[in-house]
């Protein structure tokens, strides 16, 4: 059975970004599933602010098409962690994955495309099931925060996507780097134990490095290349970031 689709006008998303902006997260998601679902998803990249959202989602039992980009080529960290988020919550986090294989990839665009031509990589490995996926919703909530990058600093509760032509939703965008930590130890929510080596913000294992004390939280990605993001996200989004203030090193999110 189809569902009919959920249009918000500006002057409708202003009005729900205005009375949403001190409202708690819960209350943010809750108002997403009652205004969206069942066109309403979370794309995680298993960054500690994806968790957080995992958390939220499961523990409310709102109805939330949560998935992930699965390039193949992700962490063995981040596949574990997948499928301990899945066994703590009882949840299913839908693994959306490229037209191609890696190695249908390398032999159609030769090996180690990342190397060569990182942005036709990630538009074949991410944009694309991104965008088809985006396609099947009105609405999807992410984990940007404020304070991660310029870009997001005037992020709102609720906007819209430009570039998908959906809705937005940011129930994190007040929340600070230790909000986040603070609320991740305290619930013994599971996170990337790369977080705790280095690694603030984890995407794909050829492309992502541990960072130094003090560098750029996103150094470690494409580390030696002009690239910064990966493409899902502009202009207003991104992978989040953030640093663990208490752990060894750092830690951060996903594309
Ligand atoms: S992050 Fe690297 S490996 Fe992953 S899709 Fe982008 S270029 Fe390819």
């Amino acid at each position: 059975m189809s569902v009919d689709a959920v249009r918000l006008s500006d002057a409708e998303l202003d009005a729900a970004a205005a009375r949403l902006e001190d409202a708690s997260p819960e209350a943010i998601v809750r108002w997403a599933a009652d205004t969206f679902a069942p066109r309403l998803g979370f794309a995680t990249g298993f960054g500690v602010e994806g968790c957080v959202i995992v958390d939220l989602v499961a523990t409310l039992a709102l109805p939330v098409d949560i998935f992930t980009l699965d390039t193949g080529l992700l962490f063995p960290e981040t596949y574990a962690l997948w499928q301990r988020l899945e066994a703590r919550y009882g949840v299913t986090i839908r693994g959306v994955r490229p037209a191609q294989t890696v190695e249908q990839q390398a032999a159609t665009h030769g090996d180690a495309l990342w190397r060569r031509d990182p942005d036709a990589c990630c538009a074949l490995r991410k944009v694309a099931p991104l965008a088809a996926e985006a396609a099947k919703l009105d609405a999807w909530i992410t984990a940007i925060r404020r304070d991660q990058t310029p870009e997001r600093a005037t992020a709102r509760v609720v906007e819209r996507d430009a570039r998908h032509g959906i809705v937005k939703v940011n129930p994190l965008v007040r929340w600070t780097t230790a909000d986040v930590w603070r609320h991740v130890l305290a619930r013994d929510i599971p996170y990337n134990p790369l977080h705790d080596q280095g690694y603030p913000s984890i995407g794909c294992a050829p492309c992502t490095g541990p960072v130094a004390e003090g560098e750029d939280p996103r150094a470690g990605r494409w580390r030696g290349q002009a690239k910064t993001e990966c493409g899902l996200h502009a202009p207003t989004s991104a992978a989040p970031i953030s640093i663990r203030p208490h752990a060894p090193s750092s830690a951060g999110d996903p594309s």
